[in-house]
């Protein structure tokens, strides 16, 4: 494949840009694969890159049912930070900020990482105990991160209304090396690098079926064919429950809606994101000038890709107090994602009851910012069957063990 670069945009606008090729290849799938990964979201995307970079594992087939990045990957708020409570959370997510910092470079595809700075504001005595105990552990940790004063919220964030009729700003987590991406960039360069190094990723290719032979293949069973695989990683967020059910074992993971909308596009009014748990709500502005909302979770089971009424008026009822500069913007679409809740909202890396089956699920609310780390640490995973340093505690033995990893308080509604 050809390298992107500024030669080559100039050299196809002066051809009227008619020589671009397919950023991946759609290729037939092949009856064997060394591995098999089922989803094509980033995660799924990021473990097969990694595979291949870190590990030499190039046979390999990325299987999804729709199109690549279409599930919770192309439609999450694209929040990135890295400042969590536990030291298993802080080095996964910590190493997967760092890999944003150079992916573009990397992948040589613009993923358009921002890092503009991310507040989680404190809006209750309890809350900001919550955030400066965070702080406390991220700085033994060495994660740069910083609890604000009310003053300096308002000095980072000029159209914040500090004195919000409901729930005053207290205070304020604050990690300047946050940010945001471009989710889809972020899927379609993972997708590019792999397809440039031989993988197949094939769409439109549901998994309806999974058995595991006695000679440890497992027989996919596919809408396009069945196909034999070494190992399995199934990577399929919201998903993972059913595919776990065909491979006949459970796993500890509920499947919620969870929704986003975006306003018109307008000046830049807005540089940072702010996260606000209390009021429940959460806005970054984007390239475009949309406002780019996240809102909460249904309090109920389901699969259902869209959002309900309720929380669009909660949440912009929310924001409307914190930003009363954005009462009279016209919102201009919502949807949903279907997100995978563990109970100590933590991930699940790890090896399953079947022999050569992997699983990577649980990132829930929070999962988009964790796609570089993820991926680099399942890779690792499958190709040595056992987890390495990142993962060794996101095992599915702790929810047996009672070893759970609490990220309540640092991921809650917010990413
Ligand atoms: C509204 C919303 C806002 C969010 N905001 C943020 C945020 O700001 N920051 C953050 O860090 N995270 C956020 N998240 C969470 C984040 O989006 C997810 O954790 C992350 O994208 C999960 O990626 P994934 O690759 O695991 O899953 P997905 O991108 O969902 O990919 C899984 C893929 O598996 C495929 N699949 C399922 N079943 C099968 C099958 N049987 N056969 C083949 N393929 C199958 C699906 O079609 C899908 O494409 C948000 C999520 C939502 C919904």
């Amino acid at each position: 494949m050809k390298r992107y670069s500024i030669f080559g945009l100039v050299k196809e606008a002066l051809n009227y840009h008619k020589g671009w090729e397919r950023a991946w290849h759609s290729p037939e799938p092949k009856t064997r694969y060394d591995v098999v990964i089922i989803g094509a979201g980033g995660h799924g995307l990021a473990t097969a890159y990694y595979l291949g970079k870190n590990h030499n594992i190039k046979n390999v087939a990325i299987l999804e049912k729709g199109w690549l990045g279409g599930g919770n990957t192309g439609r999450n708020t694209t929040i990135i930070r890295s400042n969590y409570l536990q030291d298993a959370s802080t080095a996964i997510y910590e190493k997967s900020r760092s890999l944003y910092e150079s992916l573009s470079h990397e992948l040589n595809f613009n993923i358009m990482f921002s890092p503009r700075g991310v507040m989680s504001l404190a809006q209750t005595h309890h809350e900001a105990k919550g955030f400066q105990r965070i702080n406390s552990a991220n700085i033994v940790q060495g994660i740069e991160t910083k609890y604000l004063n009310s003053k300096e919220v308002k000095e980072l964030c000029p159209i914040i209304n500090v004195k919000g009729p409901r729930y005053p700003i207290l205070g304020a987590l604050w990690q300047a090396r946050g940010g945001t991406a471009r989710h889809d960039a972020v899927a379609w360069g993972y997708a590019r690098a792999c397809s440039e190094m031989g993988m197949d990723i094939v769409q439109q290719c549901e998994v309806i079926g999974v058995n595991s032979q006695a000679d440890g293949l497992i027989a996919l069973e596919t809408s396009r064919g069945n196909i034999l695989a070494g190992k399995v990683g199934v990577v399929v967020a919201g998903h993972s429950g059913i595919l776990a059910d065909m491979a006949g074992f459970r796993l500890p993971i509920e499947s919620v809606a969870l929704q986003a909308l975006v306003s018109e596009p307008v000046k830049p009014i807005l540089d940072i994101v702010v996260m606000a748990n209390t009021v429940h709500g959460y806005i970054s502005q984007s390239d475009k000038g949309e406002l780019v909302i996240g809102g909460g979770a249904d309090s109920y089971n389901n699969y259902t890709q869209r959002g309900s009424f309720n929380h669009i008026e909660d949440t912009v009822r929310a924001l409307v107090e914190m930003f009363p500069i954005i009462t009279s913007l016209r919102m201009l679409r919502q949807w949903g994602g279907i997100v995978d809740m563990t109970g100590d909202r933590s991930p699940i890396i790890s090896k399953t009851p079947v022999e050569n089956i992997f699983i990577n699920c649980g990132w829930g609310t929070g999962g988009f910012k964790a796609i570089p780390g993820s991926g680099w640490a399942m890779a690792e995973l499958i190709a040595k069957g056992e987890p390495g340093r990142l993962a060794k505690e996101f095992t599915l033995d702790r929810f047996k063990e009672g070893r759970v990893i609490d990220e309540s308080v640092a991921a809650a509604v917010a990413h």
